[in-house]
């Protein structure tokens, strides 16, 4: 049978696959497919659907530009309405049909004759396509430590991306390992419904005020009536973030100290007892790993059933975990809420691409042009590709930035020619790059995701969104190698 060849083969329905699909097809494109290895739409928010999942950006800035919303029901959305909203976005732009579900992209390989990729699904199925968009997240291939005796262990054990819907917590023995943004979000959900629940806290973490509410009738009356007022509050938004909070991922800046002030404030009018609060109390670089929101985190720990382990895990045994000090803590069921291999990029795919390069000698170097593009992998874009993760606003505007680099690069070709970046001009960029990140506050001592235990930087933009914004907006072909005349 002929292989099908694609125009655009997009490898991920989130957020970044989808926004792909629909500029794409914007710019006239009719023959493209969206590959998705789960069997539902919106990627991260397809994933982690644990109890309390919800979004730390404000929905009013965490949505496409293109497709405002006016009927977000709180400040803060729930992962079951962000998922609705990527599927209507879908659904307006009549996607359904391009995508293809169920279906994991495995390798990739460029051939140098024909200037066509060919992509191998895990099912062996065979696609052809003249450019390739990963939309794959960097958050999206969960970390499990290998803990001693973890095997032997008796119970139940997921991570929270892969929840276990059909585990019914109530009156059982929970354990949550890790105490970061997943666990902050699960606990105060199951706290009220499990008989005991112990949280295994590493490192203790900022937490500030959340401060979500819902959206009255009025505010949504108004949204939908005048979306004047949805621009002016995005608007708004996306000005906070980058003009108050981007300040605060500079070591020692105004805004940092307001931060640690006002989350230890918050630490101490919540928690009253003093060894739990010092249990509690970050002794970190503010912003080195992600700065914590919550309106319930601390309460939790005011419940008798509730407890918060310090001491480390020795290992497991059939129905419990022994602490570094010795106690066993019985446990029915563990979940691990350890976090993402965020630092290896696309882990299982094979990736071949022009004079030898491939993936896996890549994943050492992890550089890109503009988090995008990388040489030798020709007509390949690499959405939220290395060096695009941002600790102070939403990375839909940074998906956004690149989708419009993106059309204009692929509709200023013309057929049979291929791009990718020049050597130097990747070189040049990371140079700049890894000198404004070695003042970023991710650079202090503290290990997070954020880096490789090398102490690499290959996750983080150190400019603000609009930075990044007017990079993108216009492409520069000096820094580019296209095959032919364009
Ligand atoms: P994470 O930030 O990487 O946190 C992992 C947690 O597990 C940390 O507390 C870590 O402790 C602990 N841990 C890891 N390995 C451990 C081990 N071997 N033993 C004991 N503890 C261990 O992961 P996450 O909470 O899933 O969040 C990841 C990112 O996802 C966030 O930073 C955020 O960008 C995103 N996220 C966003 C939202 C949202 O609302 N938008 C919600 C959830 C997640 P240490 O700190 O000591 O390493």
């Amino acid at each position: 049978m002929a292989i099908q060849q694609l125009d655009f083969a997009i490898i991920g329905a989130g957020f970044s696959g989808i926004g792909a699909a629909i500029k794409i097809q914007e710019a006239g494109f009719k023959n493209f497919k969206v590959f998705e290895k789960t069997k539902g739409i919106s990627g991260t928010w397809y994933d982690n659907d644990y109890p309390g999942a919800a979004c730390d950006v404000p929905s009013h800035l965490y949505c496409y530009s293109f497709a405002p919303n006016p009927d977000w029901s709180r400040i803060y959305s729930p992962q079951s309405e962000i998922r609705s909203y990527v599927e209507a976005v879908v659904d307006q732009n009549n996607l359904r049909s391009h995508l293809q579900f169920e279906t994991e992209i495995v390798s990739a390989e460029f051939n140098e004759q024909t200037a066509l990729w060919t992509l191998k699904t895990a099912k062996n199925e065979k696609f052809l396509a003249r450019f390739v968009v990963w939309s794959v997240s960097f958050l999206g291939t969960p970390a499990i430590p290998s803990f001693t005796g973890l095997d032997n262990f008796q119970g139940k054990v997921f991570h929270t991306a892969r929840w276990d819907r059909s585990v019914d917590l109530s009156g059982k023995n929970v354990v949550i390992i890790g105490s970061a943004a997943s666990a902050l979000q699960i606990g105060p959900v199951i706290a009220p419904k499990v008989k005991s629940l112990t949280m295994f806290q590493r490192t203790a973490n900022y937490v500030m005020p959340r401060g979500d509410r819902d959206y009255s009738g009025f505010e949504k009356w108004l949204f939908r009536q005048f979306p004047f007022f949805n621009r002016l509050l995005r608007s708004w938004l996306n000005a906070r973030q980058d003009k108050f909070f981007f300040r605060a991922m500079k070591p020692g800046s105004w805004v940092n100290t307001i931060i640690r002030k006002r989350s230890l404030n918050y630490l101490k009018q919540k928690i009253k007892d003093p060894v739990l609060r010092k249990k509690l109390t970050a002794n970190i670089d503010v912003g080195c790993k992600r700065i914590l929101i919550s309106d319930d985190f601390y309460d939790m720990f005011c419940r008798d059933n509730v407890n918060l382990q310090t001491d480390g895990i020795a290992e497991f045994g059939a129905d419990y975990i022994e602490t570094k000090a010795g106690e066993r803590i019985k446990a029915d069921v563990v979940v691990m809420a350890t976090g993402f291999l965020a630092t290896e990029f696309m882990p299982g795919v094979n990736m071949t691409g022009a004079n030898g390069a491939s993936l896996a000698k890549w994943r050492d170097d992890l550089r890109a042009l503009k988090g995008l593009m990388v040489p030798d992998f020709p007509n390949t874009f690499f959405l939220l590709g290395p060096n695009t993760g941002l600790g102070h606003s939403s990375m839909i505007l940074m998906i956004e930035s690149q989708l419009k680099y993106l059309v204009d690069v692929v509709t200023g070709l013309k057929s049979g020619v291929t791009v990718a970046p020049k050597s130097d001009a990747v070189a040049r960029y990371n140079k700049q790059l890894q000198l404004e990140l070695s003042e970023m506050v991710w650079s202090t001592s503290c290990q997070s995701w954020y880096k490789r235990a090398d102490g690499y930087i290959p996750t983080m933009w150190p400019r603000t969104t609009a930075a990044y914004q007017t990079m993108m907006s216009e492409v520069d072909w000096s820094e580019l190698e296209v095959s032919g005349d364009k």
